[in-house]
């Protein structure tokens, strides 16, 4: 199966991803996560991406689009995978079109403003990735972990990556709609009912 799951930044797509790949043996494919992992390694495409995601802004179509090309390379026919974070552009989306053939297209929806609550108390685990709340836990819940705010986690880049989301990305609805691929959830909720949701949208 292959997947690409939709919505703002923080609508819930990384935490899904977690339980999705544990549930159905989907690979993982997060184009912030590359990004960061880029970074940590000070790779020149980590500091070329740097400065866009500082800002909040999207990366450019042909940097993002060899990085995911490159990835998909890896996969063979029969093997499934979920994009997370990508595609955000019609561009992108076209790219990908033309690279995969997709099963479903699952769009999470929420509120701009419970998502900058949610960000703002975001916590992600630096051993095992596991995404939780500041407010709630001082190490991960799942293995003890140290937990770090991500830099792009401040209300001023927030909120601009809401804005971009809107003006770039929120046209995807359209277009995977008109391809009969997407499927709509509420993602208001606990992360264990959303994920309920899911696997009864997989599954119709
Ligand atoms: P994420 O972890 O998905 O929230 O992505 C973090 C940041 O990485 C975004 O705010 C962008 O700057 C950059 N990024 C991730 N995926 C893409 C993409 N598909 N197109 C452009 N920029 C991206």
């Amino acid at each position: 199966m292959r997947l690409v799951l939709l919505g703002a930044p923080g609508a819930g797509k990384g935490t899904q991803a977690v339980f999705l790949k544990e549930r159905k043996g989907l690979a993982h494919i997060s184009t912030g996560d590359i990004f960061r992992h880029n970074l940590k390694n000070n790779t020149p495409l980590g500091i070329e991406a740097k400065k866009y995601m500082d800002a909040g802004q999207l990366v450019p179509d042909e940097v993002v689009m060899k990085m995911v090309g490159e990835t998909l390379d890896g996969f063979g026919d029969g093997e499934g995978f979920m994009l997370d974070g990508f595609p955000r552009t019609v561009a992108q989306a076209e790219f990908l079109e033309g690279r995969t053939k997709l099963d479903g297209v699952i769009l999470f929806k929420i509120d701009d403003e419970a998502i900058v609550k949610r960000l703002l108390g975001r916590a992600v685990c630096r051993d095992c990735g596991n995404i939780t709340n500041i407010h709630e836990h001082d190490k991960c819940p799942s293995c003890g972990g140290e937990l770090y705010r991500r830099d792009d986690d401040n209300e001023e880049t927030v909120r601009n990556r809401l804005k971009v989301f809107h003006e770039q990305t929120e046209a995807l609805i359209d277009f995977y709609r008109a391809r009969n691929l997407l499927r709509e959830i509420n993602a208001d909720g606990l992360p264990e009912e959303i994920f309920a949701r899911v696997l009864e949208q997989l599954e119709s």
